[in-house]
């Protein structure tokens, strides 16, 4: 079943229930606390927050994705992507626990000659919060699911709250048991990628207080409007009824991936086997590259733009990862040519924009990939010759170098060492960057007391503020 039609057929069974379908919200967040959409449930925070009247009781959405959190786990894993698209159904104050668990199954194991997904009811397990009886009462008396295959879990995996008081709840999560070829027996708690995650089901019922640590805070008591929030991953899905071992293998993400290894002369799969763990490096790149290149095609169809800061730096990372893992198969001439038309084909039949927008996208990338490979040719001999003398750490001063003058983002250099070996004086790299700030602060002020007209400095100071390099440390957006 291609992509395309699980989605479809996800927004159909809701609508048939009396959900209003939404758009999907644009990926850069609409929410000071974020940098993108992380989640189905943002754009709808405000209902969910009590802060809006929601113009409908139930609502469904394909919602676009970005999850900067998971980026080292991308091809490693077989189920985390930069990008993804989150399949949602949500309730304002209108059902709760048992039409929430009832809407998902029905969805997940209806036959799909009737518009289901015709999974294997037995091979479903599900999780619920320790305390949640009712939950659980539900997936065995309701559902009928054998109370093996029911496991509670703690507060990390299924509890969730925004991280700040308000509202909080138990979560319920649905798992797919792949087979021994992908893992270790024993549930999902001992093999996550066995034992595939699709889809969670959030009951929010409490208030929440404020808290001392991430998963330590106060419950005051129960809402006076609970809420539900779910989200399917649909490329999850999608890798489960396409038969294929991870999210980079499905229709919207292999030929991405086909075209790097054509273009590297890399055979996909030879040496792996189904399981992450089998996995070759060649193969994890390839991943990477069928990755990076899709989110970066949909980040800047939404308007992002490579620079030094903020979205546009994750932007510029993504794209860099990628030129870079092409590189590292050995193909060095400008790849993304050769790749982001073939992800535009993948995605413009769901998103048509991005084929209208493909001139503006594309040049945006392709400059980028050049502006890149000047920096990679300037600066790679300083590099390659610190890291021959290096013995286990890369000292900080070349680190600072590498930036000030070649402007190699910090991270690209903590990332080149790592394929040599090394690790990076990284704590004395940041000491040497505040150094520098704090001598240009000293500038402005000893130009602030002399005689030169300071109100240009203070003009920009305040539409900037003062550079802060942080954007490197804190790149990624908080996961719900
Ligand atoms: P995991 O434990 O596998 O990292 P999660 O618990 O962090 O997933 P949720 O926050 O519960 O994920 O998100 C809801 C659903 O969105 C998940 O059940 C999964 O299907 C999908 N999902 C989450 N993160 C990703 C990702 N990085 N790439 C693709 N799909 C994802
Ligand atoms: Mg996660
Ligand atoms: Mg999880
Ligand atoms: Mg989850």
């Amino acid at each position: 079943m291609r992509t395309a039609e699980v989605k479809r057929r996800f927004l159909t069974h809701f609508a048939a229930a009396g959900h209003t379908v939404a758009a999907s919200a644009p990926l850069p967040a609409d929410d000071p606390t974020l940098l993108f959409v992380n989640a189905g449930m943002v754009p709808f925070k405000p209902y969910l927050l009590g802060q809006r009247t929601p113009p409908y009781p139930r609502a469904t959405s394909v919602q676009k994705c970005i999850r900067t959190l998971d980026i080292d786990e991308v091809g490693k894993t077989t189920r985390h992507g930069t990008f993804f698209q989150m399949n949602g159904n949500f309730s304002f104050g209108d059902y709760f626990k048992e039409e929430a668990i009832r809407l998902a199954w029905d969805l997940t194991v209806k036959p799909q000659s009737e518009g289901g997904y015709g999974l294997d009811a037995d091979r479903i397990w599900a999780t619920v919060y320790l305390d949640d009886d009712e939950a659980h009462a539900l997936w065995r008396d309701v559902i009928g699911l054998p109370e093996a295959r029911i496991v509670r879990r703690g507060k990390a995996d299924n509890f969730w709250s925004m991280g700040v008081p308000g509202p909080c709840g138990p979560c319920s999560e649905l798992y797919y048991d792949r087979g021994p070829a992908y893992g270790r027996e024993g549930g999902p708690e001992v093999d996550e990628d066995r034992y595939l995650e699709f889809w969670n089901l959030v009951f929010m019922q409490y208030e929440r207080g404020e808290g001392v640590g991430k998963d330590d805070y106060p419950i005051l008591g129960e809402l006076p409007s609970r809420n539900i929030d779910t989200g399917m991953g649909l490329e999850r899905m999608a890798a489960l009824l396409q038969g294929v071992d991870n999210l980079y293998e499905i229709d919207e993400t292999r030929p991405v991936l086909d075209a790097a290894a054509a273009l590297t002369g890399i055979r996909y799969g030879a040496h792996s086997g189904p399981s992450a763990a089998e996995s070759h490096p060649d193969d994890v790149r390839l991943r990477v590259v069928a990755d990076h290149v899709r989110t970066a095609l949909m980040l800047i169809g939404d308007g992002v733009t490579p620079s030094n800061e903020g979205r546009g730096y994750v932007l510029r990372r993504i794209l860099r990862r990628a030129i870079r893992a092409v590189r590292l198969l050995g193909y060095e001439d400008p790849a993304l040519p050769e790749l982001l038309p073939v992800a535009r084909d993948c995605m413009a039949p769901s998103y048509p924009e991005l084929a209208a927008d493909f001139e503006r996208i594309s040049a945006y990338a392709y400059g980028e990939e050049e502006t890149f490979r000047s920096t990679l040719r300037q600066g790679s001999t300083l590099l390659d010759r610190a890291i021959t003398k290096a013995g286990k750490r890369l000292p900080a001063d070349t680190a600072f170098k590498l930036h000030d003058t070649y402007g190699f983002p910090i991270d690209l250099t903590v990332e080149i060492a790592a394929e040599h070996g090394l690790d990076v004086d990284v704590t004395g790299f940041r000491e040497l960057m505040a150094e520098q700030r704090r001598r240009a602060r000293e500038d402005t002020r000893a130009r602030k007391t002399g005689h030169a007209d300071t109100g240009l400095y203070r003009t920009l100071l305040g539409e900037h503020g003062v550079t802060d390099w942080q954007a490197y440390t804190t790149l990624t957006t908080d996961s719900t």
